[in-house]
């Protein structure tokens, strides 16, 4: 570092996962989105403070909904989504192309992007997933852990299995309307399988990786060449079992950021927090997203400079979606 070098992050931050909504439903009568808080990893004023400027929100269908009723918890969690950002429409709103975007974050506030964390809710029809996308919905995790219509999830990694014939279908169909495909959770036949059909780059919106945490949640390096090679991002996790099996911390998160900024690239990472999606557990010194500035001071630490900070914490995810959210007339 030379002397005087400024250390300071500038520009903006888009966090491409977070499970809020779940909060949305389940603590409906003490959280309050819109007010500092002390339950929930993310809220409205801790955000706004910590310089997130496209936050990814997932509906996360939790396995008691499957089967038989994913579909209409996702419904649910989409009203409670919708109903929750009307309260503080003056901060935050729901974007569903590039131009929506950066037509929000002009006006001061914050961009939301509406995905679903689970093939599941399709119910094995592409209808449903073009509703989907009139709804709002921009993104798509396939799978989560378990098997589902579309693929096998990580955790039937060892039938071998990837994706169906329906979830090819489903792959095309999210390239022609132009949504997010995401391949957090499923399976590596399935990765790979999805990296051979799709035409658009796809993101990994939350994983580390395998090399540094051996977990079958992370990625290895084969599977960051070929994120390379797609023009994909994978988002760095904060959830602790992803970063060390016995004592994740900042430190250690910095190791996967030095090592896939060195496999993938550095226009190939980017963070996808897990904020209020682990299951209770926190990473010593990332514990919300208030403490945003310490991740920024750590990889000012490591070497990275201020316009790899620019790549990695916003330009690289906003590369995704202005590729693949471009054009809204597109017919459904
Ligand atoms: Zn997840």
């Amino acid at each position: 570092m030379e002397s005087g070098q400024k250390m300071q992050y500038n520009g903006g931050i888009i966090d491409a996962h977070c499970d809020t909504v779940h909060l949305f439903a389940e603590m409906k009568d003490v959280y309050n989105f819109a007010q500092k808080n002390t339950i929930a990893q993310l809220d409205l004023p801790r955000m706004e403070a910590a310089g997130i400027k496209v936050q990814f929100f997932a509906l996360y269908i939790e396995p008691e909904y499957k089967y038989g009723n994913a579909l209409k918890r996702c419904m649910q969690l989409l009203d409670l989504f919708y109903q929750t950002i009307e309260t503080c429409e003056e901060r935050i709103e729901a974007v569903f192309n590039y131009d929506d975007l950066l037509r929000v974050n002009n006006e001061g506030k914050i961009a939301a992007i509406l995905t679903v964390e689970g093939g599941e809710v399709l119910e094995g029809d592409l209808g449903v997933l073009r509703m989907l996308y009139r709804l709002g919905i921009r993104g798509l995790g396939l799978t989560w852990n378990q098997r589902n219509e579309i693929a096998d999830g990580v955790g039937e990694r060892e039938t071998g299995g990837g994706l169906t014939r329906f979830g090819k279908k489903v792959v095309k169909e999210m390239n022609r309307m132009g949504m997010i495909i995401d391949l957090s959770h499923i399976s590596p036949k399935g990765f790979w399988d999805v990296l051979k059909t799709t035409v658009c780059p796809v993101v990994v919106s939350h994983a580390n990786a395998k090399k540094i945490c051996d977990h079958y949640r992370n990625l290895t390096d084969d599977q960051l060449k070929a994120l390379r090679e797609n023009g994909g991002v994978v988002g760095l996790t904060f959830y602790p079992d992803f970063i060390h099996d016995k004592n994740p911390d900042l430190n250690i998160l910095l190791d996967h950021f030095e090592h896939i900024s060195e496999v993938a690239g550095i226009d190939h990472l980017g963070i996808g927090s897990d904020f209020d999606g682990m299951g209770g557990k926190m990473l010593k010194g990332l514990t919300d997203v208030s403490c945003l500035p310490a991740l920024i001071a750590g990889l000012f630490a490591r070497g990275f400079k201020e316009k790899d900070l620019q790549k990695i914490l916003y330009g690289n995810f906003l590369r995704v979606i202005r590729k693949i959210c471009n054009d809204d007339s597109v017919e459904v």
